[in-house]
C-alpha cells in the first residue's frame, strides 16, 4: 500500500503547471488511475486506502493476488466501483479543477 500512495504523490509532484490546466480525461481519478481514501477500520483508527480507478489509467494498477502464478496472495487492490461512489467523487474533483482553472485563469488576466 505504501508504494502506491508514494508513487501517486511522485506522480503529482511531477505534474507542471501547464499539465494542470489541461481537462483531465477522467475526473474520478484525475488521470492518476488511482484513487486513496480513508476508511475507519475495526481497530477504532484512521488507515489510508487506494483504490484502482476503471478507466485506461487504473489498468496498470491491476493485481489480482489470486490469479498470480509465483506468489498466490488474497491481496488485490479493489476498484474504485467496489469502495466509493465514483459518480459523486467525479463531480467533487470536476468541480475542483473548475474551481482552481477559473483561478488560474484570473492570475494570468
Ligand atoms: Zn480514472
Amino acid at each position: 500500500m505504501q508504494g502506491i500512495a508514494e508513487r501517486v504523490e511522485e506522480l503529482q509532484k511531477n505534474k507542471t503547471n501547464e499539465e494542470d490546466k489541461k481537462q483531465p480525461k477522467c475526473f474520478i481519478c484525475m488521470d492518476t488511475g488511482i484513487i486513496l481514501y480513508k476508511r475507519i477500520t475495526s481497530f477504532g483508527y484512521e488507515a489510508e486506502y487506494a483504490a484502482r480507478c476503471t478507466c485506461s489509467a487504473g489498468n496498470q494498477y491491476i493485481y489480482e493476488g489470486r490469479e498470480c502464478k509465483d506468489h498466490k496472495s488474497e491481496y488485490r487492490i479493489a476498484t474504485i466501483d467496489e469502495v466509493l461512489d465514483k459518480y459523486e467523487l467525479a463531480q467533487n474533483n470536476f468541480q475542483q479543477w473548475i474551481a482552481k482553472s477559473r483561478e488560474a485563469t484570473n492570475h494570468e488576466g
